[in-house]
């Protein structure tokens, strides 16, 4: 009716974020932008599916017809984000532990995934670490730990998909990376390398899988509220409102913006892409202060 063209034809309505809630819940209400339907029938195994990104692409999939593994090292709190989940959606979500470092816990988690499904069209790899530290202060341990999590996790778990189910069926994977190696983040030389090599890998592995109908895509998020990463490493120096007016769409991103882009790259929408890497950061990289000395303000104050 006219009331429905009207709100159609809202200005500015291409850059307007959905609602969303800044806890790990499910959102109170939902509008469908994609067909409803458009991953019926289909299983995405999503890492760090138990919390913040993580979580919100798991419940956007389920609201399109998905049944999900959401694994991570914490079984209670992937448990429990799972039954709100499937409160939320109606959709089945198994909840399962993996330490993405330890190649024989994915093994074990896939194979109990297939023998509940019976199949796996999508992977998402988002489980990571983060913290911000200097360089210098970072131990080696530190530096280490992160590339493990990050690059080598990323790795180990596309690997046993593909072996397992991947080689065979196709699928599509998507790596969650960020923008922090594009202009030398202060005080993220741990993530931002690890970040980086999690891209090259992208193109790495969809030139090689290409073939066997694997898609391989990377989804860089800029500042993105209610997730731990916001809270870690951007939360005091964004909450100085005048922060945004750096980021050319004058905000933070939310989570569901970021599941929708998600779910762009993890469906026929895209099936035509493979090998690179989308943004979803408001244009903030191009524009956003990399101030080593104020950086180091926040790095020691939040230590305290
Ligand atoms: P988050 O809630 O802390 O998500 C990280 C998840 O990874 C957690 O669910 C954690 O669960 C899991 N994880 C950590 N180590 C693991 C391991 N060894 N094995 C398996 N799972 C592990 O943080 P987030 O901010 O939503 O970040 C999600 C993704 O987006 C990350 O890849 C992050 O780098 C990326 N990102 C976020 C932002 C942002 O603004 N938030 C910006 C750019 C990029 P357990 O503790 O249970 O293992």
């Amino acid at each position: 009716g006219r009331r429905g063209r009207a709100a159609m034809a809202e200005q500015g309505a291409a850059s307007r974020p959905p609602p969303d809630v800044d806890t790990d819940d499910c959102l109170r209400e939902y509008r469908h932008l994609f067909s409803p339907d458009i991953l019926a029938g289909q299983v995405a195994f999503i890492t760090g599916g138990g919390s913040g990104i993580g979580f919100r692409i798991a419940e956007i999939f389920m609201r399109h017809g998905c049944r999900t593994v959401i694994a991570s090292r914490n079984l209670q709190r992937v448990s429990e984000a799972s039954k709100k989940l499937v409160a939320a959606t109606g959709q089945q979500c198994l909840p399962l532990s993996v330490d993405v470092r330890q190649p024989q816990t994915i093994v074990a988690a896939v194979d109990e995934a297939l023998k509940e499904f019976k199949r796996i069209d999508i992977l998402i790899n988002g489980a990571a670490g983060n913290f911000l530290c200097p360089a210098s202060a970072l131990s080696f341990n530190a530096f280490k730990t992160v590339i493990d999590i990050d690059t080598i996790g990323t790795f180990n778990t596309s690997k046993v998909l593909f072996e397992k189910y991947f080689r065979d069926h196709g699928g599509v994977i998507v790596n969650i990376t960020a923008t922090l190696s594009y202009r030398g983040q202060a005080l993220q030389v741990h993530a931002g390398t690890a970040k980086a090599a999690i891209d090259a890998m992208t193109r790495h592995l969809a030139v090689e899988w290409g073939p066997n109908n694997v898609r391989v895509n990377s989804l860089a998020p800029g500042p993105i509220t209610g997730t731990e990463g916001y809270r870690r490493l951007g939360g005091r120096f964004a909450e100085e409102a005048s922060q945004f007016d750096m980021i050319p769409l004058q905000r933070a991103g939310n989570k569901t913006e970021i599941a929708h882009s998600t779910l762009y790259l993890a469906s026929c929408l895209s099936s035509y892409v493979t090998g690179t890497t989308l943004v979803v950061d408001g244009g903030s990289w191009l524009t956003s202060a990399n101030n080593f000395p104020a950086m180091l303000g926040i790095a020691s104050s939040s230590a305290k």
